[in-house]
């Protein structure tokens, strides 16, 4: 990331740790920033919330919510599709092309409001979990967007993809992103479950860094 230009940002924010985190640090050096959440089949109604909760509070341009009710995760698509996405050993959660949408829908929005970058808050655990994350892909990708429209040029990036979860939380901290308005439970309970994948992640995060988890969980 350059901190000499002064770009307009639309990050995806997805109400995780993560996307928060990538919000925060480019917000720092950014002429405009907005953000981007996209609704899809079953997608947590807490992790929406959290999202519009974290733009007010990052103080953004505009928060736009896509709704895209039609993508759905592996878990959703049927037995067939479980088992062959199982037998490849991605997670269920994969939603296939999910980040060609997501990144193709990001340009679409900042294009229209003129602004130059689409931020992505994936870590380096996601490449390593998901086929469609990576440095690779993201160039690929960039390059496929600008012999589309060259004329005023948006890109995709990814400025997280370099670190582990607690190395993002880690940065989170030096960047006073408001973590206690994150959401990472896979339930949609009140306040986080504590028990599921989510919460078991969160709380492992807090626990090694040595930090006090202001989260409250039911369990
Ligand atoms: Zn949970």
């Amino acid at each position: 990331m350059s901190s000499v230009s002064r770009l307009g940002y639309l990050v995806l924010l997805s109400g995780g740790i993560d996307s928060a985190t990538a919000l925060y640090l480019v917000r720092r050096n950014a002429a405009r920033c907005s953000t981007l959440s996209i609704l899809y089949h079953r997608r947590n109604r807490r992790e929406a919330e959290a999202a519009r909760a974290i733009a007010e509070a990052a103080g953004v341009e505009e928060h736009v919510e896509l709704d895209l009710g039609f993508l759905r995760e592996a878990v959703d698509l049927g037995a067939q599709i479980r088992a062959e996405v199982e037998s490849h050993g991605a997670p269920l959660t994969l939603i296939p092309f999910r980040n060609l949408v997501f990144y193709s829908v990001g340009c679409y929005c900042a294009w229209i409001r003129g602004l130059d970058r689409v931020v992505a808050g994936h870590n380096a655990e996601d490449s390593q979990l998901f086929p469609d994350v990576g440095r690779n892909l993201l160039s690929s990708f960039n390059e496929l967007v600008g012999s589309m429209l060259p004329w005023r040029r948006v890109e995709v990036e990814a400025p997280l993809m370099g670190l582990s979860k607690l190395e993002v939380v880690r940065l989170a901290l030096e960047l006073g992103v408001p973590l206690e308005l994150t959401w990472s439970c896979w339930k949609e309970g009140e306040v986080h479950c504590g028990v599921c994948e989510g919460c078991r992640k969160r709380k492992e995060v807090f626990r090694e860094l040595g930090i006090r988890d202001r989260t409250e969980y039911a369990e």
